[in-house]
């Protein structure tokens, strides 16, 4: 038996070692305060010291100027597809670019509350990122949404659109792996579960002046405009997850925050793309120029052998290899956390599997 694997999931994910064991060794007692960060009353002087300085470590880690707040929210990213519509469309006209099944899933929802335009669809295959010139963009649009990585199909906007109105982005599988120019965005959003804290927190960095315009009908907790005056504390955050956010973002640092991230993300993906271009054996789903950096997606010639794969990987200690159920083959989720010895030997074993099944 493993003690830990290589942890390849998609989502809850792989979280850094130096996390846990922090948690780990903070868990009855944190800080002297004679009880966990589970048990502490939100309100309390100890916790909010933790929120504060998670809340201040993530605005220096991605360099969020003061026109951006950031919120602390639950319900997942799934949550925004609602909340992102009623609290920036008025009703009126939104553009989205439809590159995944998330992205999808998000302009379905927005359906319910606005005009959706759709500027962009790479659907049914979702292989590839739309160029700049091919965005079908309203000129009335009241924002624009789209995905910064497809999760599911393995594929990463490169660029950052260039539009008139707000940029929207749906940032949960990417975030924190790069420098991101956040005052060229209305809004960045991300379940926490892939690539900073357990799942139960949702960050939403926002330009407050977009904030104040939501459909009367938003739920309270919905609201960005209550949410900011509340301090993310209408009622009770998810405070575990952002104490354990806190910690990522401390590990995050000590690895040269979003700019190091960056060097090691590369680095990461490099790795698996080049032994699939070196093999006839894999197919990669996604086109060259719209690689993720984050999810690698590929099968081999049948599905009976990728369910092999799947399995023979697992007894290697390389776990959660199998791609999403709409998409099939193989997904290697390279998040943040993924140390790159998980890499090198998810590697080794794809070669050791191509010489004894060719
Ligand atoms: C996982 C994921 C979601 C869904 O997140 P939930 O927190 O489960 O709602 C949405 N968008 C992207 C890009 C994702 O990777």
């Amino acid at each position: 038996m493993f003690d830990r694997v290589y942890n390849f999931s998609a989502g809850p994910s792989v979280m850094p070692e130096e996390a846990l064991l922090r948690a780990q060794k903070e868990m009855l007692n944190y800080g002297n305060s004679g009880m966990s960060v589970m048990e502490m009353s939100h309100r309390s002087p100890v916790f909010a010291e933790i929120f504060e300085s998670t809340r201040q470590k993530l605005r220096e880690i991605l360099s969020v100027p003061d026109t951006h707040e950031i919120l602390f929210l639950q319900g997942g990213a799934t949550l925004q597809f609602a909340a992102i519509p009623m609290n920036l469309s008025r009703g009126e006209t939104a553009d989205y670019a439809v590159t995944g099944n998330f992205a999808n899933k998000a302009a379905k929802e927005a359906e319910k509350y606005c005009r959706v335009h759709l500027a962009a669809s790479t659907v049914p295959a979702h292989d590839r990122i739309p160029a700049q010139a091919e965005l079908d963009l309203s000129p009335e649009a009241s924002y624009f949404y789209y995905c910064a990585n497809n999760t599911i199909y393995g594929t990463e906007w490169h660029y950052v659109p260039e539009t008139a109105s707000p940029l929207v982005c749906d940032m949960s599988s990417d975030i924190l792996s790069r420098p991101v120019d956040v005052s060229r965005y209305g809004l960045i959003y991300a379940g926490a579960q892939k690539n900073m804290a357990p799942a139960g927190l949702t960050v939403v960095i926002v330009k407050k002046d977009l904030a104040g315009q939501e459909l009367p009908v938003t739920p309270l907790v919905m609201s960005y405009q209550e949410m900011i005056k509340a301090g993310s504390m209408l009622n009770t955050p998810p405070c575990w997850c952002i104490y354990m956010l806190g910690l990522t973002l401390d590990w995050l640092q000590s690895v040269g925050g979003v700019v190091g991230m960056e060097q090691i993300k590369k680095e990461r993906a490099r790795k698996v793309y080049e032994m699939l271009d070196n093999s006839t054996f894999y197919k990669p789903h996604a086109q060259r120029d719209s690689r993720s950096d984050m999810n690698v997606t590929f099968r081999t010639e049948s599905a009976e052998l990728d369910a092999a794969f799947v399995r023979e990987a697992a007894q290697h200690g390389l776990c959660n290899l199998k791609g999403h159920k709409i998409a099939g083959g193989m997904r290697a989720s390279l998040y943040n956390a993924m140390p790159m010895e998980g890499v090198d030997a998810l590697v080794s074993f794809m070669k050791e599997f191509e010489r004894n099944h060719v």
